[in-house]
């Protein structure tokens, strides 16, 4: 069974690993952030209300509250797809949300994608993402043509460089903690995510390869 959680600040390379683990070990990615995107894009009410007081430009990448996003993950997690693993990119981001999940799913790895704030800030702005199969373009591999799936990439919003000094400091303040929680529960594993993404994913597949107890 592979339940997977990767942590990290922003532009630390989450969704590009967590898309490639889904892959090659068929078990869903599941992102948070990805959602409250799509429900947006869908304009679901929740969507809307999250984008406008919460993740959006104008409200300077603030996390979402617990009573939006908790019950988003419970329900997901109970898909019939995500009974042989998941990877979790995005959540939990707050020692709080990570005892909110222990109540109906437990974790297997925590892998913890470490970056400078420098090079998180740097990769977050030229970064871009597909809309249709929301493949994540940096550096690395951007189209000459700036396609993917025949339509145009786009910058999320919440990328401006506005966004990003609310959103690093909600990491700051909230998710470093959740690292320690981690660490002291025993689960947490350590990779370097300033490398390329085919190298980090390599790190990362032995890492889940191997037994709890030698991956330490
Ligand atoms: P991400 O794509 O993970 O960077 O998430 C984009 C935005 O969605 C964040 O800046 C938050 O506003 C919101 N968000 C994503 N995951 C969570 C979470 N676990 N708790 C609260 N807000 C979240």
């Amino acid at each position: 069974m592979s339940r997977i959680l990767l942590i990290g600040p922003p532009g630390a390379g989450k969704g590009t690993q967590a898309k490639t683990i889904s892959r090659e070990l068929g078990i869903p990615h599941i992102s948070t952030g990805d959602i409250f995107r799509r429900m947006y894009s869908k304009r679901h009410p929740l969507g809307v209300e999250a984008r406008e007081k919460y993740w959006g430009p104008e409200a300077g990448g603030k996390l979402v509250p617990d009573d939006i996003t908790i019950p988003l993950v419970k329900e997901r997690l109970s898909y019939e797809d995500c009974k042989k693993g998941f990877i979790l990119d995005g959540f939990p981001r707050t020692v709080q949300q990570a005892i909110s999940l222990e109540k109906f799913a437990s974790l297997d790895k925590v892998i913890y994608l470490t970056i400078s704030d420098e090079k998180t800030i740097q990769r977050i702005i030229i970064r871009k993402q597909c809309n249709k199969c929301e493949n994540i373009y940096g550096s690395y591999n951007f189209p000459k043509d700036n396609k993917c799936c025949g339509k145009e990439l786009y910058r999320r919003d919440d990328d401006d460089p506005e966004t990003i000094g609310g959103r690093l400091k909600e990491y700051g303040d909230k998710t470093e903690l959740l690292i320690k929680y981690y660490l002291d529960l025993g689960k947490l594993r350590t990779i370097e995510g300033d490398d390329y993404p085919e190298r980090v994913f390599e790190n990362i597949f032995k890492l889940i390869s191997l037994p709890d107890h030698y991956a330490l």
